[in-house]
């Protein structure tokens, strides 16, 4: 026996009515947690981490785990613990340091220029973890595009 057709189409009525209604359920749930997360933030605006940038550019500190690039630690004399051992260089899995070194009026191996070329460095952080002097680490600078490549090299050591 089949059904009449007005029972076929109530059942499809019910049946629509029933998702559309699920639907709007489901959608005030979403819009309440998003709004949520947003009074959340608004009552701990401590617990914010986005960043207005370039507005805070000036106050901006980077993640103390952040890589710039590879800096070469100075003391407030400009002198620097790099021997020119050369130790990194070898570290770094592509090419990127060069140790030039040179000889003091004792006659004995020291840096002459270190050079650094940025645009080489995966920052592995390979040459930080080799240097036995802790002469070297990762900057904290983050605006470091360039027009041009080849002021993508750098000196890293200033005496
Ligand atoms: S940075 Fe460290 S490992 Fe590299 S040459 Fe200088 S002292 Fe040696
Ligand atoms: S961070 Fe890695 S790739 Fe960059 S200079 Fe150091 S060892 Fe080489």
């Amino acid at each position: 026996m089949t059904k009449p057709r007005q029972d076929v189409n109530n059942n499809s009525v019910l049946h629509s009515s029933a998702y559309y209604l699920q639907k709007i359920i489901t959608g005030l749930v979403s819009l309440l947690s998003g709004m949520g997360v947003t009074i959340h933030y608004f009552v701990n605006p401590s617990r914010i981490i986005t960043q207005q940038y370039p507005e805070n550019r000036e106050s901006l500190r980077m993640m103390d785990r952040f890589r710039g690039h590879l800096i070469m630690i100075h003391d407030a004399n400009n002198q620097h613990h790099c021997t020119g051992c050369g130790i990194c260089e070898k570290a770094c899995p592509n090419g990127t340091i060069s140790v030039l070194t040179t000889q003091n009026l004792a006659g004995n191996k020291m840096l002459g220029r270190y050079l650094y070329r940025f645009s080489q460095c995966t920052l592995c952080n390979l040459c930080v973890e080799s240097c036995p002097f802790g002469a070297i680490t990762m900057g904290q600078d983050f605006e470091l595009a360039k027009y041009d490549r080849q002021l993508l090299t750098y000196i890293l050591n200033k005496t």
